[in-house]
């Protein structure tokens, strides 16, 4: 039996992994960092392949995770989780310092951070696991309590992105209903996604043909997280 919901008993943390290339910087949300040794201390971290921050970690060898705390607000991790630095310049307005290879740490809403130095890097399907010597590591506020990613889905209601790590497919409970076109489509400022009524969100029970308006007062985006309040009629 492949019960994959059991998954989401393991523990992990939230964690902003940045990396540079070619003069420019880019950044996402992962959950999935670990040690590997004490001594050297080695770290490892598993990124979509569809990733830019992939991309840029492949290419410098180097990268900064930065360790997110509890208080982090779901518009940040949005930021972060759910935009492209293809897009975006994800550090706009974000306070950061620089680490000793050239990548932001970011310091909004950090605990600490980790800096490596990527000494493998293994193809595992849709993702790579980059293997890293760590070169400078840090608290940056004692004061805050790193963020698990059960908090982030439990307590803070926030959601995983198709790209992650852990990702899990919720089986849509389709029903063929009459869709009524002159419903509106509904933007969501954090992210952009769109809630298109003639769709719904079938992986979140809410079937097509639902207007904006009748989805529950707890409906969020299911791409970043964010309230119905957030969300403008396009
Ligand atoms: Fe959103």
């Amino acid at each position: 039996m492949l019960n994959l919901e059991s998954l989401f008993n393991f523990s992990y943390g939230m964690y902003i992994i940045s990396s540079k290339n070619d003069g420019k910087f880019n950044g996402c949300i992962v959950n999935t960092v670990f040690q590997i040794t004490p001594e050297p201390p080695m770290i490892a971290v598993s990124v979509n392949k569809k990733n830019l921050t992939n991309e840029y970690i492949a290419e410098s060898k180097v990268f900064v995770v930065s360790v997110l705390a509890e208080e982090t607000p779901l518009e940040f991790i949005g930021r972060f989780g759910f935009r492209t630095g293809r897009d975006i310049d994800k550090f706009e307005r974000v306070n950061c310092k620089t680490g000793q290879s050239g990548v932001p740490i970011v310091l909004d809403n950090a605990v600490g951070f980790i800096e490596a130095e990527v000494t493998d890097a293994i193809n595992v399907e849709t993702h790579t696991l980059f293997i890293g010597r760590i070169t400078a590591c840090q608290t940056i506020d004692e004061s805050k309590v790193p963020m698990t990613y059960n908090y982030y889905r439990d307590v803070k209601n926030g959601r995983t992105p198709r790209t992650a790590a852990t990702y899990i497919e919720k089986k849509p409970k389709a029903k063929l209903e009459k869709v009524d076109h002159k419903m509106k489509k509904y933007k969501c400022l954090i992210c952009g996604y769109i809630y298109d009524p003639a769709v719904g969100d079938t992986e979140n029970g809410i079937t097509a043909g639902t207007a904006f308006e009748d989805l529950p007062d707890d409906w969020v985006c299911p791409e970043c997280g964010a309230g119905k309040d957030e969300f403008e009629p396009v």
